[in-house]
C-alpha cells in the first residue's frame, strides 16, 4: 500500500511522523504518491493553536471528497485524535483509524482492521508506552537524527493543552536512549536533537541519570559532532545543565528557552512558575557560561488580562535579552485549558496590533543579531542545495543559523568553515574561505 502522512504542529511531531513512516515501511507498505495518489494516508495532527485545528478540518474535507471518488484509507493520530477520542468518529465518520501519540505503535493493528464494519481506535495513555522507543530509519533528514528522550507535562500552564493530550511526563530510559544514538552514529549521523515537552525534566524523581549526565555520555559518542536539545522550561533549567553549555565538545552554542510574556502578572496567570527577573537570571547565566549562545522563544501575545503595561514588559524582556529569534503567537482557548475560563479577554484588534508591533520589533533585533555575524569564520553542517538557489549550498551554524554559499557538491553533509560575508532578516551569505596566499576560483 502507498502512504501519505500529512503533519502539523512541533518537533515532536515531524519525529512521530517518521516513526509512523518506518513502522509502515517495516510492514510492507511504500511511502510515496501524495494527497491525491496514496492508498492510505495518515494525518498526524497538533491542537496547540487554533489555526492548526482549522487547517486540519479544512484538510479533512478534502479527504472526505477523495474517499467518495477511490478506494483510501484515512487515519487521524496526534493531539487531536487525543483530544476528541471516540468522538472524533462523529464529526469525521468517513475515518477508518484514530490513534492517539501513545498508540502509533499500533498501526499495523489498525491498518488490518480497517475494513471492518467499525472504526479502531486506541488512546489509552499509561506508564511506559511503547510509542516512545520506535527507532525510526533515518529516511529524509541525511546527517541529522532526532531521538524522542521523553514526553509529556506535569507543568499544566494554563493556556497549554499539552498535558491533557500528550499526558503526564515519562521519560525513556538512559541505556535505551545511547544505545539508539549510537547505532545512528555508526550510520553516519552527525547532529542529534533529543526531543522532548520539557526535556530538562528528564527523569525527574526516577533512579536513572539526570538530563546533564545524559547530555555528558551522549558527548563521548563517537562519530556524533553536535547535541541539541528541545524544549526546555526556563524553571527546570539547573546550574549542572548551563555548566554543560561551553564544556561539553558537541552541545551546540544554542537553547530554545520560551518565556511568552514579560509580565509577572501574565506569567503568574500562566502558571509558569518564573518571575520575569528569574527568566533574566537564567539567560545571564547562560551567556556568561557561553557568551556565543544564540537564545530563541516563543511568546504568547494578548493572553487574558494583559493591558498595556503587561504588553510593554513583554517588549522590555525582549529588548533587554535581544533574542535571536522568536516564535510569536496571538493567544488563543485551547479546550480543557484553565485560561481558556479567565476572564479579561483581550480584544482581537488589539492583539494584533500588539503581535505586529511585536514582530516588528523582533525582526530589527534578529536583523542585527545576524549582522553582527560579519566577518566571522563559522562552522557549517552542509544539508543540501539551497531552497532559494539550485547553484548553492545551506547549511547551518552550530548555533541555528541558515547559511547560504556557493560550493560544490562534494561539501553536502560535510562540516566546513565558512566567512559569512552578510547577514539578513532570516539567513547569512557566507563563502568559503579563500586559501591562505591564493585566490580561489
Ligand atoms: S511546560 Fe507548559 S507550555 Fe510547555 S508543554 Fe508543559 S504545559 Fe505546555
Amino acid at each position: 500500500m502507498r502512504f501519505f502522512i500529512e503533519n502539523f504542529g512541533c518537533q515532536m511531531n515531524d519525529h512521530d511522523m517518521e516513526k509512523m513512516g518506518s513502522v509502515l515501511i517495516d510492514h510492507g507498505h511504500t511511502p510515496g504518491g501524495g494527497l491525491e495518489d496514496a492508498d492510505l494516508v495518515i494525518v498526524n495532527t497538533c491542537c496547540i493553536r487554533e489555526k492548526a485545528e482549522q487547517k486540519f478540518y479544512s484538510l479533512m474535507g478534502r479527504l472526505q471528497r477523495a474517499k467518495r471518488k477511490r478506494n483510501l484509507i484515512i487515519g487521524v493520530t496526534g493531539c487531536i485524535a487525543q483530544q476528541e477520542k471516540e468522538g472524533i468518529f462523529e464529526r469525521l465518520p468517513f475515518i477508518d483509524f484514530s490513534l492517539g501519540p501513545s498508540n502509533i505503535h499500533r498501526i499495523p493493528e489498525a491498518l488490518e482492521n480497517a475494513s471492518g464494519a467499525s472504526a479502531f481506535s486506541a488512546f489509552a495513555d499509561n506508564g511506559r508506552s511503547p510509542s516512545l522507543t520506535i527507532r525510526p530509519h533515518n529516511t529524509r533528514r541525511g546527517i541529522k537524527g532526532y531521538v524522542t528522550i521523553m514526553k509529556g507535562c506535569n507543568n499544566f500552564c494554563s493556556y497549554c493543552v499539552v498535558p491533557y493530550v500528550r499526558g503526564r511526563e515519562e521519560s525513556r530510559a538512559s541505556a535505551d536512549i545511547l544505545a539508539e544514538v549510537a547505532e545512528m552514529a555508526s550510520r553516519g549521523i552527525t547532529e542529534v536533537t533529543l526531543l522532548g515537552q520539557n526535556v530538562n525534566s528528564y527523569n525527574n524523581g526516577s533512579d536513572d541519570i539526570s538530563f546533564p549526565r545524559l547530555l555528558k555520555k551522549i558527548d563521548a559518542i563517537p562519530g556524533i559532532r553536535r547535541l541539541r536539545f528541545v524544549t526546555s522550561h526556563p524553571k527546570d533549567i539547573s546550574d549542572e545543565l548551563i555548566g554543560c553549555f561551553g564544556t561539553l565538545r558537541t552541545l551546540c552554542e544554542s537553547i530554545h528557552l520560551p518565556f511568552q510574556s514579560g509580565s509577572d502578572k501574565i506569567l503568574s496567570l500562566m502558571n509558569r512558575g518564573y518571575t520575569a527577573s528569574e527568566y533574566l537570571e537564567k539567560v545571564v547565566a547562560l551567556r556568561e557560561r557561553c557568551g556565543d549562545i544564540a537564545i530563541t522563544a516563543d511568546c504568547i501575545v494578548g493572553f487574558p488580562g494583559e493591558d498595556e503595561s503587561d504588553f510593554e514588559a513583554t517588549m522590555r524582556l525582549m529588548e533587554t535579552v535581544r533574542f535571536d529569534g522568536i516564535f510569536s503567537f496571538i493567544y488563543s482557548p485551547r479546550k480543557f485549558t484553565a485560561a481558556s475560563a479567565l476572564p479579561g479577554i483581550v480584544p482581537p484588534d488589539t492583539a494584533h496590533e500588539r503581535l505586529s508591533r511585536f514582530q516588528k520589533l523582533q525582526r530589527t533585533i534578529t536583523l542585527d543579531a545576524n549582522r553582527r555575524m560579519e566577518g566571522r569564520r563559522v562552522e557549517v553542517l552542509v544539508e543540501g542545495p539551497s531552497r532559494n538557489c539550485a547553484e548553492e549550498l545551506m547549511g547551518r551554524t552550530r548555533s541555528g543559523k541558515i547559511v547560504n554559499f556557493t560550493g560544490d557538491e562534494s561539501m553536502i553533509y560535510k562540516l566546513v568553515d565558512v566567512d559569512i560575508i552578510k547577514g539578513y532578516a532570516n539567513s547569512l551569505r557566507g563563502e568559503i574561505p579563500k586559501p591562505e596566499g591564493g585566490k580561489r576560483c
